[in-house]
């Protein structure tokens, strides 16, 4: 068994000051369902963890008095799915956090986790780059804000430096008549990681698409927007063949790897269809309003 230090702490100021006195040999920890299977496989060898798992005020999700939302880094997935606040423009997001694994898995995997870990498969990943979500670091330094999308810098690297932690990450108001929809692609139903992830984000007036945000999962070495795609469906009226259009484009930006779960073909094949098919699903929401919770 590989064995390592537990380091436990009571706040996200004392994370950061036990990561930067022990240095670079360590990691945080917050559900363990990555890192520990990480460690398993001896594809990781932390010397140390520090225990952010169980710090109360990161696992906060709340709507702001501005009327952003706030996902803290260990807010489970469960509670994310289940929450109140992830409603009209923003089920979004508790649909992403909805397919995570399992019940089992939901009740200890967090928003934090499985931003950190940088899968470009991650669930959560694009429902919250269709928002617009922007990430809250926290370091020796002090915090800082990165947009979600400068976050990932490749498979299982981010812009976090050592002893930086996650606080959380805060979603804009979206404007009313917004909806959204995410949907992913697995051979298996349930318990099986995503072969190509997308998620969709239209905002209406009067009939026209006032903006679009689309976002890929596992179909490059980070989620990625596809920028084509949206810039066609600004300003038009949503139509079948303006989304078959929008979903031709994000195929086309799609830069997918073949691998034992589909070859690069059948994933941008999957990005079309995939893309097409949230589109609609927003647009359908977003007509019914796109209640702003
Ligand atoms: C059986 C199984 C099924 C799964 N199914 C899915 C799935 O369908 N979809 C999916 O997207 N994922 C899936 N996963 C992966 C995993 O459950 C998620 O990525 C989860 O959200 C990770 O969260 P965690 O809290 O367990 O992360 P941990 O394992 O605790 O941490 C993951 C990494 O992030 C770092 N980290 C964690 N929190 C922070 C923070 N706040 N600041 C800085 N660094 C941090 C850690 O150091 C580590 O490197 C599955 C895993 C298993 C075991």
């Amino acid at each position: 068994m590989y064995k390592f230090d537990f380091v436990a702490v009571r706040s996200p100021e004392e994370a950061v000051a036990r990561l930067a006195e022990r240095g670079p040999d360590g990691c945080p920890i917050a559900g363990g369902t990555d890192l520990l299977v990480q460690t398993r496989a001896r594809l990781i060898t932390p010397a140390y963890v520090v225990d952010i798992g169980n710090i109360a005020e990161l696992a906060r999700l709340a709507q702001e008095p501005d009327g952003t939302l706030w996902i803290g880094a260990t807010a489970r997935m469960r509670a994310i799915q289940l929450s109140p606040l992830f409603r009209g423009a923003y089920r979004v997001i508790a649909e992403g956090a909805g397919l995570v694994g399992s019940i089992q898995i939901r009740n200890l995997a967090t928003a934090g986790g499985n931003l950190c870990n940088a899968a470009p498969s991650a669930d959560l990943a694009p429902p919250l780059l269709a928002v617009g979500a922007v990430a809250e670091i926290l370091g020796p330094a002090g915090r800082r804000t990165v947009p979600l999308e400068d976050f990932f810098l490749g498979p299982r690297r981010t812009v976090l430096a050592p002893a930086e932690i996650l606080l959380g990450v805060r979603v804009p108001r979206l404007p009313p008549r917004t909806g959204g929809h995410y949907a992913r692609h697995t051979p298996r139903r349930e318990m099986d990681i995503a072969v190509v992830g997308v998620a969709a984000v239209v905002t209406l007036d009067n009939g026209h698409c006032a903006d679009a945000r689309i976002a890929l999962g596992a179909v490059a070495p980070t989620p990625i927007r596809a920028a084509r795609a949206e810039a066609v469906l600004r300003g038009q009226p949503l139509s079948a063949e303006v989304i078959a259009e929008a979903a031709r484009l994000a195929a086309e930006d799609a830069r997918p790897i073949s691998d034992v779960r589909g070859s690069a073909d059948f994933r941008r094949h999957l990005v079309g269809v995939l893309t097409r098919r949230t589109l609609e699903q927003a647009w359908r929401n977003a007509q019914e309003g796109g209640v702003i919770p």
